[in-house]
């Protein structure tokens, strides 16, 4: 099976014959930190950690959430990433995709020659010009398994970047395939994470995937169970988004709930209690072992960012900033959360606040970004609240306060931070 021989750690042998999958890097965390620090690092965020995340400036308060920015799967992916780069200064390295969605990151990859093979900063490189000696990157969201094959296939050495708690998500949608439940996945089809995770599933004989984005069309796959929902109606609105050969009336009988580790974590658990409500009356509260399982696979990272947005919007902000990828899921949440409380905007970066008057944002249940004005509030004192997601370099963030202050013609008392 793909799966077994790709989770073997086959370590390097040697420069000239390195082959396999290499999950733990080159032994050269320190010699590349440096690196990553004056890529990604920010004094002016590393003063607001020594000042208890909060700064007032004139009549302008700023208040850094608790929780933001790099998790620990991005840390950990970037470090590798700069780890291969540093091993292997004459190979051609490649990314199967965006490694996260940051746009800052990706390209400072590209500006250290790392090719992407796939999506927006996909070169001029494909699968089929890869040679045996070519590194491949894999994204901390993973890769499907026929990507893996594939890569596998060309004799590629694999530096394998995805994140802890994505492949415990891989883990318990495995083993619902293992066990005949079809996979309920709560998350984005599109997503690369999400792809990864459903792939897993079709290795295992009759194993079967279904991904529901929302509520909206979890509801609908409820009604089905009640048997109030024709098959068809499922298979037309959510059939980009089920197994091959996917058929309601027999995959959907006995089921798993897991989820995207960035989805909103609150609308996860009320999926699964949706799910579990419809099978209960369906087959009675009695059997419902027999046909429902379900494990939170949010990841604690995305978890801490949401507690930290919502703690930030009942101090009562004027006004939130959230900044990361416009493509972030888990970004996205913290603007959807934001919302709730207070006018807020997610934005990609400082370049975005283009005036005091005009800003470029995207809105969470948008696909566009698009442009507004009247933002930045004219009332004094002002609150504002600043996040950024798992994947938002801490330098995005100290510029985008830095631009904040700067608008509202303060200057600050962290005149030498950068
Ligand atoms: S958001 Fe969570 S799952 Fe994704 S890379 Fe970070 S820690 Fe890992």
């Amino acid at each position: 099976m793909v799966h077994r021989e790709a989770s073997e750690d086959l370590r390097a042998r040697g420069d000239s014959g390195l082959s396999g999958l290499i999950r733990h890097g080159f032994g050269l965390k320190k010699e590349v930190s440096e690196a990553i620090g004056s890529d990604y690092q920010s004094d002016v965020v590393e003063w607001f950690r020594n000042h208890d995340h909060f700064g007032r400036f004139g009549e302008v308060e700023v208040h850094l959430a608790r929780e933001f920015g790099f998790c620990y799967g991005v840390d950990k992916a970037i470090d590798f990433a700069y780890q291969t780069r540093r091993r292997f200064p004459d190979r051609r390295i490649f990314l199967t995709a965006e490694i996260i969605h940051n746009p800052g990151v990706n390209q400072r990859l590209r500006e250290l020659g790392v090719q992407f093979l796939a999506g927006r900063y996909r070169g001029e490189f494909s699968y089929d010009d890869l040679r045996p000696e070519d590194i491949v990157i894999l994204p901390a969201f993973g890769a499907t398994v026929e990507e893996i094959a594939q890569l596998r296939e060309r004799g590629c050495t694999l530096v394998d970047t995805t994140c802890g708690s994505v492949i415990h998500v891989w883990k318990r949608v495995e083993k619902y395939a293992q066990d005949g439940f079809t996979a309920v996945i709560h998350g984005k089809y599109s997503h690369e994470e999400t792809r990864a995770t459903s792939s897993r599933v079709l290795q295992f004989p009759g194993g079967h995937y279904l991904i529901v984005r929302d509520k909206k069309q979890t509801q609908l796959v409820c009604e089905f169970i009640r048997g109030k929902a024709p098959a068809e109606v499922l298979v037309e609105k959510l059939g980009k988004g089920m197994s091959p050969g996917f058929e309601p009336a027999r995959h959907l009988v006995r089921i798993g709930v897991a989820n995207q580790t960035t989805m909103l974590s609150s609308e996860s658990l009320e999926i699964a209690s949706m799910l579990r409500a419809a099978l209960a009356e369906r087959y009675g509260e009695e059997h419902i072992d027999e046909h429902f399982r379900s494990f939170d696979t949010i990841c604690s990272a995305t978890q801490d960012r949401q507690d930290a947005i919502h703690e930030l919007g009942r101090k009562g902000m004027d006004l939130i900033l959230v900044i990361g990828g416009f493509n972030s899921s888990n970004t996205t949440h913290l603007i959807e959360i934001a919302s709730r409380y207070t006018r807020a905007y997610h934005i990609e970066d400082a370049s975005d606040l283009i005036s005091a008057n005009e800003i470029r944002h995207k809105r969470w249940d948008r696909q566009e970004p698009e442009r507004a004005t009247d933002w930045l509030p004219a009332k004094r004192p002002l609150r504002v609240g600043i996040t950024g997601g798992a994947s938002t370099p801490n330098r995005s963030i100290g510029q985008t306060i830095l631009r904040l202050l700067d608008l509202c013609g303060v200057s600050p008392r962290f005149a030498e931070a950068k």
